[in-house]
């Protein structure tokens, strides 16, 4: 009887992984064609000086409408691209195009920063300082403008040769981030020697801010650790004008949320860029 159950169970279990593995399967198949088909798009979110109100800069996120499936969130095909492999290829056509679109609206006399997501699998590839050179090389884009956002479980493995990549970055030129900033396992010993120029406190501090005094507490730590190691400090996910008051008075430097703008696409963004000169643009 026993025995019965728990042989259901395990086909049961195995039913569901088998589900598991058939979905992966399907969209790192429909991946691999998406990016052939150049499906892939990159939107901008704005990130804006908190005490000027000034935009200073972009974070490029990845979007993808599948033809069957309809749009996918990077929530739910980024995971699958990091398990395969495929976001090698996916995040060194990200870093191309989020620098291609930085160049053409430099050009344009828009001066931004440009933010790109990079996983750990992408980061701890062997060419992947030669891939950011020789992109850098072949742009016109001041090296400077581009800010690569690392999630502290790149700068948890293999410590010493993480520092010797990210010093080759900072030897490029490039900024760096550490992005979602608080959810990760990163000792605070390594804030000191890695060579990072912006922290990026994680939405699920900002949600709840100011209410729940333990996210504020939490935010206004990491604001004063930020300011006390000479690095700047962004907030994601600011939504409202309570929050990004908060974040002000706090000290903060910068934001980005829905409170400005969600990610645009590049034809949206330029308008934007025109309207947010207004300092009561915001309000
Ligand atoms: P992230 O890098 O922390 O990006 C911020 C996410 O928060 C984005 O979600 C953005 O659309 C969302 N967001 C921004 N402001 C607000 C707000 O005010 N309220 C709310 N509720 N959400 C806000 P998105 O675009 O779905 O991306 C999710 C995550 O997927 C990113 O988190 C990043 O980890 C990853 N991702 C996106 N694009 C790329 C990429 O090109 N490469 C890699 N490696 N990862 C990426
Ligand atoms: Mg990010
Ligand atoms: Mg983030
Ligand atoms: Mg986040």
């Amino acid at each position: 009887h026993v025995k019965e159950r728990g042989r259901g169970d395990f086909s049961f279990y195995q039913r569901q992984m088998n589900i598991d593995l058939l979905t992966r399967m399907k969209i790192d198949h429909a991946m691999r064609e998406a990016l052939t088909e150049q499906r892939f798009r990159l939107v901008y979110q704005p990130q804006i000086d908190l005490r000027s109100g000034r935009l200073i800069g972009a974070e490029a996120l990845l979007r993808w409408k599948d033809p069957q499936m309809g749009e996918l969130s990077p929530g739910q095909f980024i995971p699958i691209a990091e398990e395969t492999g495929f976001i090698v290829a996916l995040g060194g056509w990200v870093l191309r195009e989020a620098i291609r679109q930085s160049t053409e609206w430099h050009t344009q006399g828009i001066g931004l920063t440009m933010s790109v997501n990079v996983s750990a699998v992408q980061f701890h590839q062997a060419n992947f300082i030669e891939s950011v050179s020789n992109l850098l090389r072949d742009s016109d884009l001041p090296p400077g403008r581009l800010e690569l956002e690392l999630t502290e479980s790149i700068l948890v493995q293999n410590i010493e040769e993480t520092l010797i990549r990210l010093d080759a970055l900072v030897a490029l030129g490039v900024r760096l981030a550490i992005d979602d900033f608080g959810t990760g396992y990163s000792s605070l010993a390594y804030l000191k020697r890695f060579p990072i120029h912006r922290l990026k406190i994680d939405r699920s501090f900002v949600r709840d801010i100011p209410d729940d005094e333990s996210d504020a507490a939490i935010a206004t730590a990491v604001i004063n650790l930020a300011r006390a190691l000479n690095l700047r400090v962004i907030a994601e996910g600011v939504e409202n004008a309570v929050q990004r008051q908060f974040l002000l008075d706090a000290g903060c430097d910068e934001f980005q949320g829905y409170l400005c703008s969600p990610a645009l696409a590049p034809g949206d963004f330029l308008p934007l860029v025109q309207g947010i000169g207004l300092a009561d643009a915001l309000d």
